[in-house]
């Protein structure tokens, strides 16, 4: 069954409809632990629900989805009574809406109202019962008035205490949200993959599924986490005026309190606190659907009560989703500079996380083989930040029958020679140095800044030629048609004396340089730049034997096997002899290593820099002494914004005062390790 039963019914109909709809995904997600749908997707269900109960009171029942708490108690548990009831949250998308719900409440209550903001944990509510200072039992939330008993399970988890002290209250229920970190969600999916197993979709439904286990061991046996926020029923202990009061008691008492939980006095830094975790939710090792704003005073919430469903004092503030589920059209495979083949997944575009989603990454071989994908699935595709979208996983439950596994192609999809995957590595490859799916870029890279710094000669016009036959390796670039270059359009001859002045140019670059640009696996600049050196021409490269290499301080035997591995064959020693003939210098000058002048710097790159690929920029920080980390902290010395940055990375910046360098700025940093206006050179980080 999916979301899409046809609209255009009659309301009473399409009621029924969207009530067993609503009721098959509750019992698919909080029972099955195996949705079959978004939870963006299951939300329009229930507000179609809800917009149609407006609409048609007549249609509106108390036992309606949109009036009680999702979730049931499965056959597999004991059930357990609340002995508060455990509610929902009502909801708001936007801050207009959110400002009709405090407007609203104030009209309500008596007094100022202080806000208490929380980030909203994307796991599973949990109801923790103490007894005596004693854990006596914790239930899944179920239907807000009866759970599910997992105590068993609960016991395993180290976050969450057995024991509360002597001074405890008679009795107190803690509530919170069980979760798994990225980290542990990612490791988990590891494992998963390396023994053979399907992996999980996401982090909510790899701590549900972990948690609601007959087998407490295999609870314990995942990293689940927990967070504290709320609590229930209350006798013989402290009594509290204020929310915030609460949650101090719980972390004076053991419990693990989101550090992130703030106080908040105006709607305005509530608005604030909401857009910060838009926009930096990703910088959490852990997901989070939204924000919550709780109001803090305890007399109020009184005040305020709760509807059948949720309560009047707070309110969740959802994020735009970044799971949809859409069709899986088909794989493909792409071949890459380095011959690497990288199988990805060609989707029925869906709008995800701010864009229109039509490809997604599926990594590699084992990849596709864990997450079980196969063309005709329907599947979660995931769209976070700036991250390549990928594809979470199949819904199994909407397979169609029949649908075979996908099976790595044999053959290049560009050359077809066969692909070849070593022992030991989870990438394949393509391994024809004549593949045209590696000519145009493995020519570009030759071409590149940090290889033969052959300006004019970027991917688009190497495309060009290629597509011409002007091109087909390397060494056709020093006997290119110059004439026949000249009729292409936009190429006058200003253009075409300065493509040539720039070939003629690289004929003198290092040998460092020329090994950068022949794309040898494994072999980046540094590793060039000691092999250069250690070896001082080519000609004693192209004799050295496997062993000699990897005796090369800082080379290695991957290194030396790749190298050794791509100059076995005749094809490229031709190349290299063509490229000799055409007055290439094939020893030094050995290059100096560069002057460490970033030693201990850390440098965050956003955008795309003229004539830079994000490669080069990363390998000539690093060959500097210096870290090109993906995300900015407190630790980053300087943030280099080209073309089209990453807001958040800005954003971030900004926040922490953190340099923000043009390209020229950049120039000057690995020329001299200097920022603008500096004039230190001493090495360190800015900040803590
Ligand atoms: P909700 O889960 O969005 O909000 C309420 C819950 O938020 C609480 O029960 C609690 O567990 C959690 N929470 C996290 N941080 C909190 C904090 N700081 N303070 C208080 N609570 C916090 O709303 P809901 O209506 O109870 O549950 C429905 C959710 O489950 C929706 O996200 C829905 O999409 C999803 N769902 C999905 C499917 C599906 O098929 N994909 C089916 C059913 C439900």
């Amino acid at each position: 069954m999916s979301s899409g039963t046809p609209r255009g019914a009659e309301p009473e109909e399409r009621a029924r409809q969207l009530r067993e709809l609503i009721e098959h995904h509750s019992r698919r997600y909080y029972l099955d632990d195996a949705p079959e749908i978004a939870d963006a997707e299951f939300d329009v269900l229930v507000d179609e629900l809800a917009v149609l109960e407006k609409a048609h009171p007549e249609l509106a029942r108390p036992d309606s989805p949109t009036q009680r708490v999702g979730g049931a108690v499965s056959a597999l548990f004991t059930p357990a009574a609340h002995r508060q009831p455990l509610m929902s949250l009502d909801k708001t998308t936007s801050y207009e809406e959110l400002l009709a719900w405090a407007k609203r409440m104030e009209r309500y209550v008596s007094g100022e109202v202080q806000f208490n903001c929380e980030l909203k944990i994307d796991g599973l509510a949990m109801n923790l019962l103490y007894e005596g200072g004693r854990l006596t039992k914790a239930a899944t939330r179920g239907d807000g008035l009866v759970g599910e008993d997992v105590t068993a399970n609960v016991e395993t988890i180290g976050a969450i205490p057995r024991t509360i002290g002597p001074r405890a209250p008679d009795v107190v229920e803690v509530r919170g949200e069980i979760y798994m970190g990225t980290t542990a969600f990612d490791a988990l999916n590891g494992r998963q993959a390396a023994s053979g197993e399907r992996t999980f979709i996401n982090p909510r439904n790899a701590a549900a599924g972990s948690l609601r286990q007959k087998d407490p061991a295999v609870t314990a046996s995942r990293d689940l986490s927990f967070w504290a926020y709320q609590l229930g029923a209350l006798e013989g202990g402290p009594r509290f005026t204020r929310h915030g009061q609460t949650l101090d008691w719980l972390r004076e008492t053991g419990f693990p309190i989101n550090p992130e939980i703030r106080l908040l006095d105006d709607l305005d830094a509530v608005d604030g606190y909401c857009r910060h975790w838009l926009e930096h939710r990703h910088e959490l090792d852990y997901e989070i659907d939204g924000t919550v704003v709780k109001v803090d005073d305890l007399a109020q919430r009184q005040e305020l009560g709760a509807t059948s469903k949720a309560p009047r004092w707070a309110i969740a503030y959802k994020f735009p989703p970044e799971e949809r589920t859409t069709l899986l059209r088909g794989i493909m495979v792409s071949i890459g500079r380095t011959g690497k083949a990288t199988p990805f997944a060609m989707l029925e575009p869906v709008v995800v996380g701010g864009a229109t989603v039509s490809l997604a990454t599926l990594h590699n071989e084992d990849q596709v083989a864990a997450k079980d994908v196969r063309p005709g699935d329907t599947v979660v595709v995931r769209r976070a930040g700036d991250v390549i979208p990928e594809v979470r996983g199949a819904v199994l439950a909407a397979r169609p029958e029949g649908l075979a596994p996908w099976v790595f192609p044999a053959a290049c999809p560009a050359c077809e020679q066969p692909l070849v995957r070593l022992d030991g590595e989870s990438d394949t490859f393509c391994i024809n140095v004549d593949c045209p799916g590696q000519q145009v870029q493995r020519i570009a890279h030759f071409a590149s800044r940090g290889a033969m710094d052959i300006e004019h000669l970027g991917e688009r016009t190497v495309r060009a030629f290629v597509d011409a036959g002007l091109l087909a390796d390397v060494a056709d670039i020093y006997t290119l048609d110059y004439d026949r270059v000249a009729t292409f359009e936009g190429w006058g001859q200003t253009s075409v004396d300065n493509l040539r002045q720039a070939v003629d140019a690289s004929r003198s670059r290092p040998l460092a340089n020329l090994l950068v640009g022949l794309s040898i696996r494994h072999l980046g600049s540094t590793g060039s730049r000691l092999l250069a050196r250690a070896m001082g021409d080519m000609d004693r490269i192209l004799a050295a034997s496997t062993e000699e290499m990897a005796g090369v301080e800082g080379v290695g035997p991957v290194i030396a096997a790749s190298v050794h591995q791509f100059f076995a064959l005749d094809r490229n020693r031709s190349v290299v002899e063509r490229l000799r003939a055409a007055g290439l210098a094939m020893e030094g000058p050995v290059v100096p290593d560069a002057p460490q002048v970033l030693a201990g710097k850390s440098v965050v790159v956003t955008g795309t820099l003229a004539g830079w690929s994000r490669d080069e920029v990363e390998e000539a920080i690093k060959a500097r002494g210096g870290k090109a980390p993906g995300s900015v902290s407190r630790r980053t010395t300087a943030v280099v914004a080209g073309a089209e940055p990453g807001a958040a990375k800005l954003a971030k910046a900004t926040e922490l005062r953190i340099p923000l360098l043009d390209e020229a700025a950049f120039a000057v940093l690995l020329e001299t390790g200097e920022l603008p206006g500096d004039g230190s050179t001493d090495g360190g980080d800015t900040a803590g």
